[in-house]
């Protein structure tokens, strides 16, 4: 392991201060592209929309999670009415991947 966040929203009243996106700035600023690429990000459960979306713009090879959205909901309920968003990473990843890899496909066309 080389890095390691948490969640800041509350004790930052950082909004986005979500674990994966404060790793994410910290790798960013300590290492370059090429070495992200080569990553795993590690979280205990599932990341939402917007860190899967992070991870994949940050370039990071790999996402290993503990517990899916679904689980999660499961093991500790729906308490916070503002987890409303069901999107998973996995939907996002798959989707960004696939819109990124039409728009290269697309532009090598163009050139
Ligand atoms: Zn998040």
């Amino acid at each position: 392991m080389i890095l390691k966040a948490h969640n800041t929203v509350l004790t930052k009243e950082d909004l986005i201060g979500h674990a994966e996106v404060n790793l994410i700035q910290e790798a960013a600023y300590h290492y370059d592209v090429e070495f992200l690429k080569t990553c795993t990000i590690y979280t205990s459960d599932e990341p939402c929309a917007m860190c899967a979306s992070a991870i994949y713009w940050a370039g990071i090879k790999r996402l290993v999670f503990g517990l899916s959205k679904q689980r999660f909901y499961q093991e500790f309920g729906k308490h916070n009415p503002d987890w409303t968003f069901e999107l998973s990473s996995i939907d996002v990843l798959s989707k960004v991947a696939e819109r990124m890899s039409q728009k290269i496909v697309a532009a090598r066309r163009a050139q």
